[in-house]
């Protein structure tokens, strides 16, 4: 090797490598072994990156600005939010002797070119030989090999990392990541000897270089060369330390350029305590102003007519009904307005408790409305309170959007000037034209089918009412603090005493015959079952005629002797309901159905759940359906068919195929083998990952960079408990130590926030 050019460097105590002399080290802190080389970065501390764009970035001309802009990333700022995806470990460097010791492991190794030559032959290739002190190893490159030869001069000082493979007794490396160390140059090392960052790229940013390799870690360098300086942090440094939190500085550049493991862990943990911070403020924002609205209703929290109806019911309310029924009634006494969820899995029995809430808000002289997400359910609903209160002289109407204009505007009427106590109705009760007179309490159920957004417009409907949101929905406790974080929370964790677990199968296409004489057993025995078809196509039409043909087959040549009804979305609404009340009063025995009755259908004598091509179905829509049965004292059962090949084999060969038959399978297993609402919530959020579970259509829901529901359990707690706490104290972050967050996560969370209201 040549000292005129290098100089020695001792590592390790007595092993001495070559670095080249008057080479600044810069950039990175790159670690070997046990030393680091670090430098401070030049940076210009004056400027902020957010006031940077893309465009103004070294080696970022008009293409690669646009790709940039087309990914969300406008600024040096975003750039430096941009984490990487993985890491690759580069910090093992050797000597070409050693290299025979490390057979097969990824290291890095520094020496300078020798010879650069190209070898015919099958699979022509490129071999770059590379020599240090003690010997010589092969550089071996098939693919680009004109680039590569240029890139090469005889004597250039480079580090290489790779993973070490033996032909003979020479040691080579096959397309090696390179940093070349040029003299007068900085000495770099972006690709090697350290902790290097894999950023996540595309087709379109790879397009311009901004790839996976190389081409990311190089701008990204420059970024934080020149522009991590301008990085403040938002929080005071108490608060660092209170929470044991790496300055925002110090996680970036560790996030991006990490010296070792540790330090990329503290990174970490900072940036994701960041992104649940934001989240969580803006939950506790959200409940203030909720809560600080108005003074809203103090009920006297005493209902003679609920108490009548508990003493009429043919069955005990449950300990948990008690309890959360307890829970509600306390919040309705306060004059702080009611922000509650109540959660209860299927069956659990929560729209008694809602029902016996309106009544506390009733005798009170206040009306309650009651907002679902389907027609059937609020007919359903409608007719559930009308018989169960119906000696109770109470005035309930049903408002949906299929109703004509006539009967519409006489309810409307009704309404407004408050002859009605109760509304039940769809997404028609946020229409303007629905006016209270004095609302009081308004119930969401199924709050999982609506947003944040219409929750608030049935809100405005009243004064500052009180308002109870309900969902069946299980959802892990980290999902729960997130989505509804602003709500106070009641769970039914108890079904009522009679019910028994309902029995799950998979089965097959050649088993039909033997599925079809179970559900003639079953209705032999006087029950009754649901058969219910997914959306199997994109278009609804075809859909429909894929059912009607189910349900004319069932009707003709399998069931002739049974009444079988039909039940699907295109139905209107007055048909719909007729067919349900023909099913309730026992006149079908089964009900053909598209997904249609998935949330809330209410009829105990069903006792078969037949699902069919049960794999299109999600985790949540599968425990949904099930939940349809299993309502009363009656052993209930849910058949999940299926086709071997989809079973199996995912419904072919391919890589793809195989990759889903896993999920797939697991999706069935799980539903046959538990019947737990919140074990099934997790593998659900395991299988799809938290951003989309359970069909949430809730705006605003967090995209999170960094963070992860399933595995930062603990820093979502403390983020949340810190934000709440700040807020608590100084809703206005007024003072000098939230000045930070004030000015920094508020543009931020404006930012969501209008997002939230825009979707
Ligand atoms: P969900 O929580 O799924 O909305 P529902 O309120 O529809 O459940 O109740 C399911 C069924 O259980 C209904 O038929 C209801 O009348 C019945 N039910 C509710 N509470 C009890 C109870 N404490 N004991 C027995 N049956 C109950
Ligand atoms: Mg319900």
């Amino acid at each position: 090797m040549n000292d005129n050019i290098l100089e020695n460097i001792r590592f390790h105590g007595d092993l001495t490598y070559p670095v080249a002399s008057g080479l600044q080290v810069s950039g990175r802190a790159c670690r070997f072994g046990d030393i680091r080389i670090t430098q401070e970065l030049p940076s210009s501390p004056s400027i902020a990156p957010s006031e940077i764009p893309v465009s103004g970035l070294p080696g970022v001309g008009s293409r690669r600005a646009q790709v940039l802009h087309a990914a969300g990333l406008h600024t040096a700022e975003d750039l430096l939010f941009y984490y990487p995806r993985r890491y690759l470990d580069r910090s093992t460097l050797v000597t070409i002797r050693e290299l025979s010791l490390h057979a097969g492991e990824t290291v890095t190794v520094m020496g300078s070119v020798g010879s650069v030559h190209t070898v015919p032959g099958r699979r022509k290739r490129l071999v770059v030989t590379l020599r240090d002190d003690g010997g010589s190893m092969e550089l071996v490159f098939f693919q680009g090999i004109s680039y590569w030869q240029n890139a090469f001069t005889t004597g250039q000082p480079v580090a290489v990392s790779g993973e070490v493979q033996f032909y003979g007794r020479k040691p080579s490396m096959v397309h090696p990541d390179i940093d070349r160390l040029q003299e007068g140059d900085t000495l770099e090392f972006i690709n090697t000897g350290g902790i290097i960052p894999v950023y996540p790229s595309n087709a379109e940013l790879e397009k311009v270089g901004l790839n996976r390799h190389g081409g990311f870690r190089r701008l990204m360098h420059q970024v934080l060369a020149r522009y991590l300086g301008g990085v403040t942090d938002w929080y005071a440094d108490d608060f660092l330390a209170d929470h044991d939190l790496l300055p925002l500085r110090a996680a970036l550049e560790a996030i991006h350029r990490p010296a070792d493991t540790a330090v990329l862990d503290r990174a970490r943990r900072r940036l994701i305590f960041d992104e649940f911070f934001i989240l969580s403020l803006q939950l506790a924002l959200r409940r203030r102003k909720q809560g600080a609205a108005l003074p809203g209703i103090a009920f006297r929290g005493e209902s003679p007519t609920a108490r009548r109806l508990v003493a009429q019911l043919p069955f005990a309310l449950t300990d948990a009904q008690r309890r959360v029924l307890r829970e509600i009634v306390g919040d309705m006494r306060e004059e702080h307005p009611m922000n509650r969820l109540l959660q209860g899995d299927v069956g659990s029995g929560k729209t008694v408790v809602a029902l016996l809430a309106m009544l506390l808000a009733v005798d009170d002289g206040h009306q309650c409305a009651l907002m679902v997400p389907t027609e059937i359910l609020a007919e359903q609903h409608f007719r559930t309170i009308t018989s169960l209160v119906d000696d109770l002289s109470l005035s309930i109407e049903l408002l949906t959007g299929q109703q004509t204009a006539g009967a519409k505007s006489a309810r409307l009427a009704a309404v407004a000037n408050g002859d009605v106590d109760i509304v039940v109705g769809t997404h028609a009760l946020i229409q303007e034209s629905v006016q209270f007179s004095k609302l009081g309490l308004v119930v969401i159920d199924e709050q999982h089918r609506f947003g944040v957004a219409q929750r608030a417009d049935l809100r405005s409907k009243g004064t500052a009412p009180d308002v109870l949101v309900m969902t069946a929905t299980p959802i892990p406790r980290t999902l729960s603090m997130t989505l509804y974080g602003d709500l106070d929370v009641s769970v039914i964790d108890e079904l009522p005493a009679n019910r028994k677990r309902v029995r799950t199968a998979i089965r097959f296409d050649e088993d039909r015959d033997s599925v079809y004489a179970f559900v003639r057993d079953e209705i032999s025995a006087g029950n009754q079952a649901y058969v219910v078809f997914p959306l199997v196509s994109e278009s609804e039409k075809l859909d429909l005629k894929a059912a009607t043909e189910e349900y004319e087959t069932l009707r003709g040549a399998v069931f002739p002797d049974l009444r079988l009804g039909l039940l699907h979305g295109q139905m209107k609404a007055d048909e719909k309901d007729a067919v349900m009340q023909r099913f309730k009063r026992r006149e079908i025995d089964i009900l053909v159905s598209t997904t249609v009755i998935e949330v809330g259908v209410d009829i105990p004598d069903a006792t078969v759940m037949l699902i069919e091509h049960a794999e299109r179905f999600g985790l949540a829509q599968l425990h949904q359906l099930r939940g349809r049965v299993g309502r009363s004292d009656k052993q209930a059962y849910c058949i999940l068919m299926t086709t071997k090949r989809m079973y199996f084999a995912g419904g072919g060969k391919s890589t793809d195929d195989r990759r889903q038959v896993s999920d797939l399978r697991r999706r069935l297993d799980t539903m046959r083998d538990s019947t737990d609402g919140f074990h099934i919530a997790e593998v659900d959020m395991q299988i799809r990952g938290p951003g989309d579970l359970w069909g949430t259509q809730q705006s605003g829901y967090p995209a999170f960079r960094i963070a992860n529901l399933l595995e930062h359990e603990h820093i979502l707690v403390e983020a949340r408990d810190a934000a709440f706490t700040i807020i608590d104290d100084d809703p206005q972050l007024r003072r000098a130590a939230h000045r930070g967050i004030r000015e920094q996560l508020g543009p931020r969370i404006r930012a969501q926030l209008r997002m939230a209201d825009i979707s």
